[in-house]
């Protein structure tokens, strides 16, 4: 068993419950507060889900119009129509993670806001609302 000092805390532990941070080797509860102290990364895998669903679309234009005399009688955006109602999912998900959380609850309820608005507005993209 090798010893090694936290480069956080500088307490001596054994070197496989050391984690890699930022700053080095670092003990478990270092570890445990440097991922709560940095709201960003702390937001969880459903909220960054949640962020590229709702924003990859804006990317993808894979569009079907049918015109007559010149008007668009019919518009669909895949993409949009596909990613919204996923949107809306994870938003609501994340919601739920929101009350349910005691740490970044602000930031995921934020998120899950910002999900829900950007999946209505994909759908509204995808039958052709703003066409
Ligand atoms: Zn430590």
């Amino acid at each position: 068993m090798t010893m090694q000092r936290c480069a956080s805390c500088g307490e001596e532990i054994d070197e496989n419950e050391m984690f890699m941070s930022v700053d080095g080797q670092v003990c478990g509860d270092c570890h445990i507060e440097s991922e709560t102290d940095s709201p960003f990364l702390g937001l969880g895998t459903l909220a960054w889900a949640g962020l590229i669903v709702g924003l990859v679309p804006f990317c993808l234009n894979i569009t079907s119009t049918s015109t007559t005399n010149g008007q668009i009688t019919e518009y669909t955006n895949y993409p949009a129509l596909a990613g919204g109602p996923v949107a809306i999912l994870v938003s609501l998900a994340l919601g739920y993670q929101a009350t349910q959380a005691s740490d970044g609850a602000l930031q995921k309820g934020g998120v899950a806001a910002l999900v829900l608005v950007l999946g209505v507005v994909h759908i509204l993209r995808g039958i052709g609302m703003f066409v």
